[in-house]
């Protein structure tokens, strides 16, 4: 061998290269700038040449009309030839004869088939080599039937030795001119045309280096190379830049559509490089095959949306057709023991012809099974990822995990509608190994507003101080959500959420979140919607969390309220909803603590409103109770419905919450619960109520005078206490010394007092602003905090 032959290289150009006059145009200057005279050229057909060869061909067999498909054939390589010659004419004559002898072969077309499905790559070889000397770089078309001597009609092999006779003393003749050289076709002994299967191009081009003695190959595509995943679904799959020969051939195996496994044959005694780059960026990085080792970590994950499985039983005779696939040209997917038998997986292309392969093994039982896809990893140190794919699909389907016989990949069979979602799941979690957080936000109003805000402040710390990446994706309104698990810019929230949100009704809300491709997902419930307080054991179930200022799960029927607990517990989910009794006051943390600690609750009570809290610090009888309140309304202090306020039911339910928090078992019905909105208000319209409001004065001012008469204040209090191991709760107006640490409360603060076996005479007492959106909003935003440090 001399040192040129030892660095003659090949360049291969597919269809799509050569797609058009600007492609051809392309491809021909990037030979003039990146290849050596005596550098080879293998093409395929131009365009999807070769399908309408095909297709051509099936019409005249079928006794058809194809007299159209033949003038668009001859019309695109006219075009073709016009556009890029400045003297066409010899090249358009020997079209005319060729089309003129198409003709003739598809009026048999039967015995032609080789003949007719040949000419895309005799057009496309002959048209570069004339591009390539009208710019100087001169050039010969070669037909590799001239050289390439095979065996067989269905996977023809190749006489290497006589091939490579007749190259030598064909190139002889053709010495300082770079030749294009017919990929796909050959002849065999008595010169009929062979053609070396669909897609054969790549294997003539790494067959032909090899045969012309190169040490590399160029594959010059649309694709930059191997990439770790799809990147036409997985936008941060990266480029590999380097594969070894076994990773190569592990990657066609698993089904990997830029190399098949004939191509990688030729290289494998020979040393040759194999590199696959980009014919539109000739000068960017690539993925070359074959030279060194690959490295540990350079994963790769492929994904096959639609599979077929076949089981076998496992004896004797199944080991022999096993052993036989490869002859046949069948190279599984899958393959493994599974339960008694053996568990085949194949493509779809290769399943029909699976199938009669089968049938001719008359004995074999087999069955089949379809609606699955494969995820596959491949690397070299594949195996350190069996964890992850436990973790990943194990619950997926019940098909085995498999680890291929040369340690190289990892696949799981997994349902067809998962196969995209899972293999951006897999890259993710291997590529950008932080955990991916989304936050929902269910119920926009004003705390919702509140609490977006104060998120984007801290958003990025939080960011950082968990190494997470954690994002808002969903913000879901009464009956719209927008919801983008990409995360949404909560600084354009509003904006979006006007342009782009999708009508959601309430009981579709998991459905829409069934593909989420996140670690973890955390529900912030900041509405006052049964319907979605009901849904909490289901959402808990799909192992998503819940932060709640709803207070309604809490304070629901014990039967439900302990689904939901057992729902987290069950599902590794997070419930919390400290935000729905006292805001951002550490009520229920204090109570957690007291109980974890080993102490008991005696009692809780206290003014758990800041809109009854703020009525009673001002009320003195000098102005009727119902101006006061229309006062309160007017300066946004109350409810919308100020008998929100005065049914105290709100309360009740606070109530309710703490007694559960300090392991008391009761309902909402064993609090004894006093309104202060007579009957004969309570069923009023809003604004019916609001003319009719003095009603209420008499009473609230004789209760105020009755208790003045005992230097005594009244105040709204909710109270439970253990006496002698029974449960007294209650909720309404009462009577307390004025200098009970809740009468001289500032106006619109909460205040808790918790009496416990340790303090007793000395009770516990946390006051503080308890309501209100900065405060709710604040509070949600510190559980958000604990729930992040406890899953990430
Ligand atoms: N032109 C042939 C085909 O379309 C061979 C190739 O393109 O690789 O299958
Ligand atoms: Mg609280």
């Amino acid at each position: 061998m001399t040192a040129s032959q030892q660095l003659l290289a090949l360049h291969k150009f597919g269809g799509s290269s050569l797609a058009d006059p600007t492609c051809y145009r392309r491809v021909a200057d990037l030979l003039v700038s990146h290849s050596q005279p005596a550098d080879l050229v293998v093409v395929s057909a131009a365009g999807k040449t070769t399908n309408k060869l095909i297709e051509l061909y099936q019409l005249a067999l079928s006794g058809a009309d194809y007299a159209l498909l033949l003038q668009q054939l001859a019309q695109y390589q006219t075009n073709l030839i016009e556009q890029l010659l400045h003297q066409p004419t010899s090249l358009l004559e020997l079209l005319t004869q060729e089309l003129a002898e198409l003709e003739q072969w598809l009026t048999s077309a039967s015995n032609n088939r080789s003949l007719i499905v040949a000419c895309g790559e005799v057009w496309s070889s002959r048209l570069l080599a004339a591009l390539l000397n009208q710019l100087g770089q001169v050039s010969v078309a070669i037909d590799a039937r001239d050289f390439l001597v095979a065996q067989g009609e269905v996977t023809p092999i190749v006489d290497e030795k006589r091939s490579i006779e007749n190259l030598h003393q064909l190139s002889e003749s053709f010495i300082g001119q770079q030749r294009v050289i017919t990929g796909f076709i050959c002849r065999d002994e008595g010169g009929n045309t062979l053609l070396l299967g669909r897609n054969g191009s790549d294997y003539s081009a790494t067959l032909i280096a090899k045969l012309a003695g190169a040490s590399e190959v160029n594959i010059w595509t649309d694709v930059a190379g191997v990439f770790s995943a799809d990147p036409n679904l997985i936008h941060e799959a990266c480029l590999i830049e380097e594969l070894s020969l076994a990773e190569a051939e592990e990657l066609a195996r698993i089904g990997n559509p830029v190399l098949h496994h004939r191509t990688l044959q030729p290289l494998a005694q020979d040393k040759i490089a194999l590199r696959v780059r980009s014919s539109f960026e000739p000068d960017s990085a690539y993925t070359e095959i074959g030279k060194r080792l690959g490295h540990v970590g350079d994963c790769i994950v492929n994904g096959i949306a639609n599979i077929e499985l076949y089981l076998l039983p496992d004896n004797e005779k199944t080991q022999q057709l096993i052993h036989q696939l490869p002859q046949h040209g069948f190279f599984p997917l899958v393959a493994t023991r599974h339960v008694n038998h053996i568990l085949l997986g194949l493509t779809l292309e290769a399943a029909p012809s699976f199938e009669v392969l089968l049938k001719q093994h008359r004995a074999i039982a087999w069955s089949k099974h379809s609606e699955f896809g494969l995820i596959s990893l491949l690397d070299a140190g594949v195996s350190w990822y069996r964890k992850l794919f436990n973790k990943l699909f194990a619950k997926e389907s019940s098909w085995p995990i498999v680890l291929s016989d040369n340690g190289l990949s990892l696949s799981a069979i997994v349902p067809v509608k998962r196969v995209n979602l899972l293999a951006y799941m897999l890259h993710h979690r291997i590529y950008s190994p932080s955990k991916r957080i989304g936050v929902v936000l269910l119920g926009a109003g004003n705390i919702g507003r509140c609490w977006l805000n104060l998120f984007q402040q801290q958003q990025e710390k939080l960011e950082q101080r968990f190494g997470a990446s954690i994002s808002l994706v969903g913000i879901v309104g009464s009956s719209a959500a927008l919801i983008d698990f990409s995360g949404i810019a909560i600084s354009q929230w509003q904006q979006q959420f006007e342009q782009y949100s999708q009508p959601l009704a309430k009981q579709d809300l998991l459905s829409a979140f069934e593909n989420q491709p996140l670690d973890e997902l955390i529900m912030l419930d900041l509405s006052a919607d049964q319907m979605l307080s009901d849904t909490y054991a289901q959402i808990l179930s799909c192992g998503y969390h819940i932060i709640s200022a709803n207070k309604l799960a809490g304070s629901s029927a014990s039967a439900n309220y302990t689904a939901i607990k057992e729902a987290a517990l069950a599902n590794n989910a997070k419930w919390a909803y400290n935000a729905s009794v006292g805001a951002g006051l550490p009520i229920q943390y204090a109570i957690n603590d007291l109980v974890n600690s080993g102490d008991e609750i005696q009692e809780i009570s206290g003014v758990f409103s800041g809109t009854l809290s703020w009525l009673f610090a001002h009320y003195d009888d000098s102005e009727p109770f119902s101006s006061l309140l229309l006062r309160a309304l007017s300066l946004g202090i109350t409810e919308p419905d100020p008998r929100d306020d005065l049914s105290g039911k709100d309360k009740q339910r606070k109530l309710l919450i703490l007694a559960r928090e300090a392991g008391l078992e009761l309902e909402l019905t064993d609090i004894q619960l006093t309104s202060m909105v007579p009957d004969a208000l309570a069923l009023l319209s809003t604004d019916e109520f609001i003319g009719r409001a003095a009603e209420l004065d008499p009473v609230i001012s004789s209760l105020y005078q009755a208790a003045a008469k005992e230097n005594k204040v009244i105040r709204y209090l909710a109270k439970f206490e253990l006496i002698a191991g029974k449960i007294i709760a209650k909720v309404g107006l009462e009577q307390m010394a004025s200098d009970h640490p809740f009468a001289a409360l500032t106006p619109s603060d909460n205040v808790f007092l918790i009496k416990t076996k340790w303090y007793q005479d000395n009770p516990l007492i946390i006051r503080g602003p308890g309501a209100g959106r900065e405060v709710t909003a604040a509070a949600v935003q510190s559980d958000l905090l604990q729930v992040i440090k406890a899953v990430i």
